[in-house]
Formats: structure tokens, sequence, C-alpha cells
């Protein structure tokens, strides 16, 4: 079966501290305090209180034990509870009524919308069964209009709380993996974009370049134009950029200063034209006062110039330092590595 859980490890630990805290509780209100004790009553409270115990010592520290299922049906199996200690021990009090609070706050905060409403109309039905055969069909009846509506409010504050904090996150994260000035992706997103690549390039055979993008004389076009010109060349650069990382897997990225890495999945002849591309984009770009910046380029492919991530940052590093020293305005194709020498194959052996 699909279905959503939104954090699971919330969901584990919520339920396990229920079953830790319910377990004592159990048996406190159902074995200790009440002045009789038939016998099937204590077998079923003791056997309700150890599978308490267990299933949340379970769900605590080996909640890998535990099908994942389980974090589904987990409201269910506590209002079944909850409804039938209330049916048998006859409790229609305010008091017992306020167990259900869990499988509510539960599903509203891990679950989705319609399991929230199944999870609603479950506990009425279950209270509804307590308080008419229990209280006078007056009283039954307010009651039970009060709890469904205290609950449904509960559970609907929760869901907009849950939803404004899932909005937050999601903002949080997006600024956290972009970069303020250009939007594209900033360094720490890169890093990990990059581990992701290249597992993803040795793992199925196909190649991966890695193309280093700095722009010539920056720091004269901010000594000349003013630091918001020197801006704007970045955001033009970052766009010409975007323009040639065009698959959804393509990542721009801007790593430094001026500088900038774009990762392709593709080949070496697509990522030497995607370079030249970028040029051609950034040549008819108009109305900047400094005009088009000028860009060194290195481009790095995996597996021919390197096999890990950091190898092919550093070909491709190289690549760039070669085309700024070859008179900048150009782009450097990484070499293939240097093929061990047979004194470091000795001296290795
Ligand atoms: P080269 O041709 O060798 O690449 O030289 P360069 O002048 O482009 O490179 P250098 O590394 O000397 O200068 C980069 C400058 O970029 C230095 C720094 O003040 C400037 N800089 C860094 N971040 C920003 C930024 O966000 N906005 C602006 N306008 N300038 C920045
Ligand atoms: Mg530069």
């Amino acid at each position: 079966m699909r279905y959503q859980l939104r954090d699971e490890q919330g969901a584990t630990h919520s339920v396990a501290y229920l079953m830790l805290a319910a377990a004592p509780v159990v048996f406190l209100t159902g074995i200790v305090l009440p002045d009789t004790h038939p016998t099937g009553w204590v077998v079923a409270i003791l056997a309700t209180c150890v599978f308490m115990a267990g299933a949340g010592s379970a769900a605590r520290w080996r909640p890998g034990w535990i099908p994942r299922v389980w974090w589904l049906i987990a409201p269910f199996a506590a209002i079944a509870i909850i409804a039938g200690m209330n049916f048998a021990s006859h409790d229609a009090s305010a008091g017992a009524q306020l167990f259900y609070l869990w499988p509510v706050l539960y599903a509203a905060n891990f679950l989705s919308n319609r399991i929230v409403a199944v999870v609603l109309v479950l506990i009425s039905a279950g209270h509804a069964a307590v308080a008419f055969s229990t209280l006078t069909p007056t009283k039954a009846l307010s009651d039970w209009v009060s709890v469904t509506v205290a609950l449904s409010l509960t559970a609907f504050v929760v869901g907009s709380l849950r939803n404004r904090h899932d909005r937050l996150r999601l903002v949080l994260e997006s600024q956290a993996l972009a970069d303020p000035l250009t939007g594209v992706a900033n360094r720490r997103s890169f890093d990990g974009e990059l581990a992701r690549a290249v597992t993803w390039a040795r793992r199925s055979g196909e190649s991966l370049a890695l193309i280093t993008v700095d722009i010539d004389y920056f720091k004269k076009i901010n000594d000349t134009y003013g630091h918001g010109v020197g801006d704007q060349a970045i955001q033009v650069v970052a766009n010409a950029l975007r323009v040639v990382a065009r698959r959804e897997d393509d990542l721009v990225a801007r790593i430094g200063g001026d500088e900038f890495v774009v990762l392709l999945r593709t080949d070496r002849v697509s990522a030497a034209k995607a370079s030249e591309e970028v040029r051609t984009v950034l040549a008819a770009v108009e109305g900047l006062p400094c005009g088009p910046p000028g860009l060194s380029i290195g481009v790095a492919m995996l597996p021919d110039h390197a096999t890990t991530a950091d190898e092919l940052r550093a070909a491709s590093d190289a690549a760039l330092y070669e085309a700024k020293q070859g008179g900048r305005g150009r782009t450097a194709m990484a070499r293939p590595p240097r093929p061990a020498r047979t004194d470091e194959i000795s001296a290795a052996g």
C-alpha cells in the first residue's frame, strides 16, 4: 500500500512515547485503582499493557523491526483501544475522551488530510457508541457534539500550523541551496549534486562533463563601473549558463565571486559545444555598461580525465587555469591523466 508519512522519525517517537506512557497509565487505571478485579478483565488489561510496553520499546529503540504500514495504522489502533476501553468500563467522562487527542494530533501532524478526516469520523463514532450507551440521550448528544467539534478544531489548528511549517521549511531549504545574487545553485548545493552525478556516471557508464567558468578581468569591471555593474555582469553570466543547462538534471552553480560551474550529463563533444554556446549567448547581451564580459572556461570529463568528484574538479580547474594562462577568452579541455611512469609503478609495488 502506498501512503505518505510526513516525518517517519517524528512518527516513530510519537508512537513510542505514547505507548510507553500509556502502559503504566492503563495498568494503574485498569487494575490498581478499580475495587473489583474480574479475571477476564485483569487478563485483558495485562495483555494490553504488555503489548503497549513492547510496541513502545520497539518503536523507540528498534523502529526498523516494525513494518512501515504500522505508522499509518497506529492512530486507528489507538482509537480502537481507547474506544474499546471506554466502552468496556462504561466511561464517557471528559478525562477518558482526552485520550482521543493523541490519534488526532498524530494524524494531523504526520498523515494526509484524508486520513485525518477518517480518524475524526472513527473517533466520533467510537465516542457516540460509548456516550449513547452510558448517558441519557440529551446528555450523550451534547457530549458527543462537544467532543467531535473540539477534536475537529484541534485537527484543523494543527493541520494549519503544519502547512505553515512546511511552507517555511521549503523556503529555508531553497534559500540554503541557492546563490542569492543569481538564483543558481550555491557551492553547498553543487557539492551534493556533483557527488550524486559522479555516482550516477560510474554506475551507468555514461560520461559527465564539469565546465568551470570564470569571468575575465572581473575586478576591472568592478573598479571601472562600480560594484552594481559587477553584480549585473555576474547575473548575465549566470543567465547565459542557464541557457545551456537545459536538461532537468543539468546544474549551474556559482562557487565563488566570479566563478561558476556547469554540470552536464553529456559527452565531450556536446560539452565543448555548450561552452561555445555560452559565449554566443553572452555576446548577444545588450544594455550592460561594461559590455558582455569575457570568459575563460575549463572542461573536464568523467571518465576521460577523472574517476572521482575531487579529481573531476581538479581537472576542470586545471583546464580553466590553462585557459587563463593561454590568454583568457578561451576554452581549454582537460588533459588525460598522466600515465604512471615505470619507476612509480615499481615504487608503488
Ligand atoms: P581573472 O581574469 O584572472 O579572473 O581576474 P579577475 O579580476 O576576474 O579575478 P579576481 O579573482 O582578481 O577578482 C574577482 C573579484 O570579484 C574580486 C571581488 O572583489 C569580486 N567579487 C566577488 N564577489 C562579488 C560580488 O558578489 N559582486 C561583485 N560585484 N564583485 C564580487
Ligand atoms: Mg575572474
